[in-house]
Formats: structure tokens, C-alpha cells, sequence
């Protein structure tokens, strides 16, 4: 039998009809045997949710010899007759004609023998952990969700642009960024009591990229609409189920498009991303629908039917001030929304997606665009019940005295960031943009609670290893 002929398993249960001789390859999920004449083996391959089931009758020549070999791991091919299953769960099933097994699965060491195990425990075998249904199913969405981004922006004319990893820029001024040097941190060369990046690699401090935003913005002034969708780095050291230290961002920046039609974007893509995710990946959403959260196809046909509400951040302090709910962090006007307020909002108060706009410009970045209050600056968030933020973008300063102004307030070089203003003194355009998590996203469709189990290996803070 020639490996071309090989079958997957989501192709033979998706074309539902009797085969004289089919050839499959995968993993032994179980091993089930049954008066000494046969065993059933459920294999997987990791092209669907669903196992094959195979029947291996203990007259066949290739059992024997392989007997001993067929553990719940173990990877094996199969060719069969593929028939009409009289049993129940499955509506066909592979007969099996010859069997070979490629490796085996030590059953004293295998780790995932059980059904169920803990996604902790799971967390430690990284290497393994694709091969639970779990991380089958989020690996699939996972992919499906990719591919719908880029055919999102890319059915509306926008261009993939892929910024830099390494940086000497920090996009918010923020002191959060992982550092990339090849000076030696045992004998740093110091002048003047500072160590002397003029003889680091790069000549200057430099970084991982926390955001593509700035240089989207270069290339949105020229080609009108990008969209970034890449890693990014972000070494705070907040240990919480929705942020991780490596993480991935997509990043729209358009050309003559304002707040509103910001807004109006970043709603029409996550609901674009539902729909398609439903459509391509029902089974596995079926499937954390039933053990992961049973609420998660109700919610997500309501992201799809329903508009997002949207009000103000001056609004949304007013019904937190009313909530007489007691916060662990209290709000008053000027302060940072927290998570627990996020989602009061978008859970309790309006039970759907919300978007907040108008931010207090102390609390946002230099590059916002200022509103006529003097106060606010064009910002949004959009919130979703159950994570709280997904998105954050904003209309950007386009106005070369107003970025220049607003740097100096926040003690910005402006000689640092003479190209971004440079992009205003030529040819400047309004423009908008926004930042959406991806892995957020994951963890939203898939109901997933820990960040850490939506992304093929987590980078947290003490954990980088496989
Ligand atoms: P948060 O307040 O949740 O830390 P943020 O305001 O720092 O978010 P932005 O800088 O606006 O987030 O980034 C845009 C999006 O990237 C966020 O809306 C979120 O979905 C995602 N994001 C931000 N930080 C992380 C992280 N550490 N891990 C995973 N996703 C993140
Ligand atoms: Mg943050």
C-alpha cells in the first residue's frame, strides 16, 4: 500500500459511505478487547475531534506480532474494509486487513492514559498535550481563526504587512519591554554609571516589539489600509489567565478612517469571526460547548445577531458609580477601568459585547487622537462578557503641533520619534487603528479559562520552557 493512498479520518467520516479498502494512519486513543476474537481500537488523527473505529480480528496475520504493541498512544496504520458500523456512536468502521505499528507507547510511561486530566497537568507535557481532545479542538480553532483573519482583511482590499520583532522603539513609552543584547551581562561595558549601548549590537538599547502599530501607521500612509498579525512581547509581570508574555496581535491601520469607522470595524471582524468559526469548526465547538462552558453557542450566535452596545468611558463611570456594587478597585472619573469593572459592564449591565470610547488622556498613549474637550482623547475598548477587554484601538493624532504637544506632556524625545512625527509633517491623513489579542479571541470562542491553554507553548513569567 502506497502512503499516497492514505486516507483522513475527518474525510472518511465526512464522506459517510462503505469503501472496499481504505488506509489510515494515527494514534490509538483505546484499546478495547472483546471474547479474545477481537480488539476495537479508536484511532485519531488529528485531522477531526472524531476517532475512526477499527476492528481487528485476532485472525489476521499481522496481529499477532503486534498484539503486544497496541497501547492507547501508540501510532499505528490500518488498512481495512470500511463498512456500515452495526455498534453504537459511530456510523462506520474500519475492518481491519493488515495492521503496523510505527512506535509504540510504553504504557508505564506513557503519561495520558486516563480520560480526563487537568489542564495543570497537561500544562507540564506541552510536547503531549496536542494529543488530548482538548488541545486538538483549540489547535483546529486555532487555525481556522488565523485563516479567517487574513481572509477578513484580505476580501476588503487591506495588505499584509509584517513589522519588526526587534525594535528601538517602545510603542507607549511603556517600561515593559523585553530587552535584546549581545553585550555581556557579566562585564557590561558602563559610562558614566549607564551601560553603553553604542557598543551593543544594534548601537542603541533595543527590544522586542510590544505592538506593529507605529510602523503600520508608516505603511497605512501609503498603501491606505494594513494589518499587522504577528508575535509580540510584553514583559509585565502580571500573572493572570488573560495575559501572557508572548502573545499574538492583529493590528489594522487604516487610512481616512475615524473613530466611528474604527469601531465599526473591529464589529464587523470579530462578527465575521464567529460566523466563520461556526461554519468550519462546529464539531469542536460542539464539543467545548459540552465540556468546556455550555454557554458558549448561545453566546456566540448572540455576538452574531446582535449590535454591540457603545457608550461612553464617562457613561460607563456613571453606571459604575450607580452599580452599588462593591469593586475591589473603586473608579471615579480619570481612572483605569479593571477587568472586574469591564465586565460588570459588558456581563451584568448589558450582557453583550460593549465598546467604551472618549478615554481621560492621562491614561492613554501620546499618539490618541485629543477630542475638542480638552479632556478625552478619541479612544476604544470592546469588552466581552466572561474576558473583559479584547480589542483596544483608537483614532490617531494626525495633527503635527497636537503629537508634538502631547509628547513633551508625557516626556517623550521628539528626536526619538522623528520619523513618526515626520508622518505627520508630509502628508499627514487621518487615520485609525486597533490591537486585537489573539489569543483573547481563542479563549473566547473555545470558553477556555486559562490563557495559557489556548497557545501551542505559554511564555509567563518563570515559565519558558516547553
Ligand atoms: P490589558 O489591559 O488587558 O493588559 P492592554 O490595554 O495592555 O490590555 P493593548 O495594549 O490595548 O492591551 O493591546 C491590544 C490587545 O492585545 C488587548 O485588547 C488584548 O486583547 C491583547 N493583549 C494585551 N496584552 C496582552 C497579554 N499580555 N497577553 C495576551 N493578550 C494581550
Ligand atoms: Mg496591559
Amino acid at each position: 500500500m502506497k502512503k499516497k493512498n492514505r486516507k483522513k479520518i475527518k474525510d472518511i467520516l465526512s464522506q459517510c459511505k462503505e469503501e472496499l479498502e481504505v488506509f489510515v494512519m494515527g494514534w490509538i486513543r483505546t484499546r478495547r478487547d472483546s471474547k479474545g476474537e477481537f480488539s476495537f481500537l479508536e484511532i485519531n488523527d488529528g485531522s477531526c475531534l472524531k476517532n475512526l473505529q477499527v476492528i481487528l480480528d485476532h485472525s489476521i496475520d499481522s496481529y499477532e506480532c503486534n498484539s503486544v504493541k497496541l497501547h492507547t498512544g501508540s501510532c499505528v496504520s490500518v488498512v481495512g474494509h470500511l463498512v456500515n458500523s452495526p455498534g453504537k456512536g459511530q456510523q462506520l468502521e474500519l475492518q481491519a486487513t493488515l495492521i503496523e505499528v510505527y512506535g509504540e507507547a510504553d504504557p508505564d510511561h506513557y503519561p495520558l492514559q486516563k480520560k480526563h486530566h487537568s489542564f495543570e497537568f497537561l500544562r507540564d507535557i506541552a510536547h503531549l498535550r496536542p494529543r488530548t481532545n482538548t488541545f486538538g479542538a483549540v489547535m483546529r480553532v486555532r487555525n481556522r481563526l488565523s485563516f479567517a483573519i487574513h481572509n477578513f482583511f484580505q476580501d476588503r482590499g487591506f495588505f499584509y504587512l509584517h513589522t519588526p520583532i526587534i525594535t528601538t522603539n517602545d510603542c507607549e513609552g511603556a517600561g515593559e519591554m523585553f530587552q535584546v543584547t549581545t553585550l555581556n551581562l557579566d562585564s557590561t561595558p558602563i559610562v558614566n554609571g549607564k551601560a553603553d549601548y553604542s557598543q551593543d549590537f544594534f548601537g542603541e538599547k533595543a527590544g522586542l516589539t510590544v505592538s506593529g502599530q507605529l510602523e503600520g501607521e508608516v505603511y497605512a500612509m501609503a498603501l491606505s489600509e494594513v494589518y499587522t498579525f504577528g508575535p509580540t512581547f510584553r514583559a509585565e509581570n502580571s500573572n493572570t489567565s488573560r495575559h501572557l508574555s508572548e502573545f499574538w496581535m492583529v493590528e489594522p491601520e487604516m487610512a481616512f478612517y475615524d473613530l466611528e469607522d474604527d469601531m465599526n470595524l473591529a464589529e464587523e471582524l470579530l462578527r465575521y469571526l464567529f460566523k466563520d468559526v461556526l461554519s468550519y469548526c462546529i464539531d469542536d465547538l460542539e464539543f467545548f460547548n459540552k465540556q468546556i462552558d455550555k454557554t458558549i453557542l448561545e453566546r456566540h450566535q448572540g455576538i452574531i445577531e446582535n449590535q454591540f452596545e457603545r457608550i461612553s468611558y464617562s457613561e460607563a463611570i456613571k453606571l459604575l458609580d450607580q452599580s452599588n456594587k462593591s469593586f475591589a478597585y473603586s473608579v471615579e472619573w480619570g481612572s483605569n477601568l479593571q477587568s472586574e469593572h469591564e465586565r460588570y459592564i459588558s456581563e451584568v449591565v448589558f450582557k453583550k459585547p460593549v465598546i467604551i470610547f472618549d478615554y481621560p488622556e492621562e491614561i492613554k498613549p501620546f499618539y490618541m487622537k485629543g477630542n475638542n474637550d480638552g479632556k478625552t482623547v478619541r479612544a476604544m475598548d470592546v469588552l466581552l462578557p466572561k474576558l473583559g477587554e479584547i480589542i483596544g484601538g483608537s483614532q490617531r493624532e494626525d495633527d503635527y503641533n497636537a503629537l508634538k504637544n502631547r509628547m513633551k506632556l508625557k516626556n517623550l524625545s521628539s528626536d526619538d520619534y522623528k520619523w513618526y512625527l515626520d508622518l505627520r509633517r508630509f502628508g499627514s491623513a487621518p487615520h485609525a487603528g486597533f490591537g486585537l489579542g489573539f489569543e483573547r479571541l481563542v479563549q473566547y470562542v473555545t470558553g477556555m479559562e486559562n490563557i495559557r491553554d489556548v497557545i501551542p507553548f505559554p511564555r509567563t513569567p518563570k515559565n519558558a520552557k516547553f
